[in-house]
């Protein structure tokens, strides 16, 4: 087979033949599976007879032949008139169309495969397919483009356009749009920090690791605010029912002029609906909320403390630096 494959790979030196048209950018003029061979070449009678005097040159010089009666042609997007002149000349049976990955199926249902050889079959069809830069995929079907870019076509393969239509579809199901919270504006849309807007989407999902959780889950054993240290901790007393949180919010309210209706994390959303326009506002709701839970943290962990006054200058200046990129409000 090794002899066999060296004289295929010299077809291209012969002046008749042709490429099949998927192959060109790879060189490619055949696969060799253990005692299988597939010969790609383009739909012309000219390539069929190099291929032809190729294994004819095989023959004379092995003894060996090729079992017609284990031999097939298989055309895809050749005209009639040529296919029928082909097969004239070869005298063939039609089949029309090959997945690469039939010829593990194939094997796989034949042959019991060790484990491993089949490990190392699938390997070889991925990387011919699948392989970064110079695999079939990333060639023919991609041309540079990503998976999600890459638009379906009629001339790319039944398979291929599946396949395509089934990731889509797949993506479209791991992406399911659900109807939008009342508070999605809030957290997206603004000129926030993501840190920021990451934090309070965390808030409004009550998915903070706060003490009350962790003492549901046996985690700790006593649920002490560490920013007021007299009330019991969880999320609506965080945001912002703590006498500590209840200052900060306070101090940045009066700052960009935010009326605070309720000291209530979920009132205050929605008391406030029609300043979600004021990219300010928001911006600095959701850095007071950032920095309120980063304290109650560094109080936690031994860090240092801050004050109200200290905490609310932070956050003006960090909303400043964002919205504006210099420190002068
Ligand atoms: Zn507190």
């Amino acid at each position: 087979m090794e002899v066999l494959s060296r004289l295929l790979r010299r077809l291209p030196r012969a002046a008749n033949f042709s490429y099949h048209p998927k192959c060109v950018q790879l060189n490619l003029t055949h696969l060799v599976f253990a005692d299988d061979l597939l010969v790609f070449i383009r739909g012309d009678l000219p390539s069929v007879k190099a291929v032809a005097d190729c294994l004819d040159t095989f023959s004379h010089f092995s003894g060996l032949h090729a079992n017609p009666s284990k031999t097939d042609l298989y055309f895809g997007g050749v005209a009639e008139t040529v296919r029928d002149l082909i097969l004239d000349a070869t005298g063939n049976a039609l089949l029309v169309n090959s997945v690469i990955f039939g010829l593990h199926t194939f094997w796989g249902a034949s042959v019991l495969l060790p484990k491993g050889i089949a490990k190392r079959i699938i390997k070889l069809c991925k990387d011919f397919l699948w392989g970064i830069d110079d695999g079939w995929i990333s060639t023919y079907v991609l041309k540079g483009t990503s998976l999600w870019d890459a638009q379906q076509t009629v001339s790319n393969s039944w398979y291929w356009n599946n396949m395509k239509y089934r990731t889509d579809t797949m993506y479209g199901y791991l992406r399911t749009r659900r109807p939008l919270v009342p508070w999605a504006p809030l957290i997206h849309g603004t000129g926030s920090h993501p840190k920021h807007s990451f934090t309070g989407m965390l808030v409004m999902n009550n998915g903070l690791p706060n003490l009350d959780k962790l003492i549901s889950r046996g985690m700790c054993f006593i649920n002490r605010c560490v920013l007021c240290e007299c009330s019991y901790e969880d999320i609506p007393h965080l945001f912002f029912e703590c006498e500590f949180s209840k200052s900060v919010l306070i101090v940045v309210a009066q700052w960009v002029q935010m009326p605070l209706g309720s000291f209530s994390l979920a009132q205050i959303m929605q008391t406030n609906l029609p300043t979600r326009r004021n990219v300010k506002q928001h911006a600095s709701l959701l850095a007071t909320i950032y920095y309120l839970w980063k304290e109650r943290n560094d109080r936690s962990f031994k860090g240092p403390k801050s004050t109200v006054d200290a905490l609310s200058i932070v956050i003006r200046k960090v909303v400043t630096l964002r919205l504006y990129g210099s420190n002068v409000s």
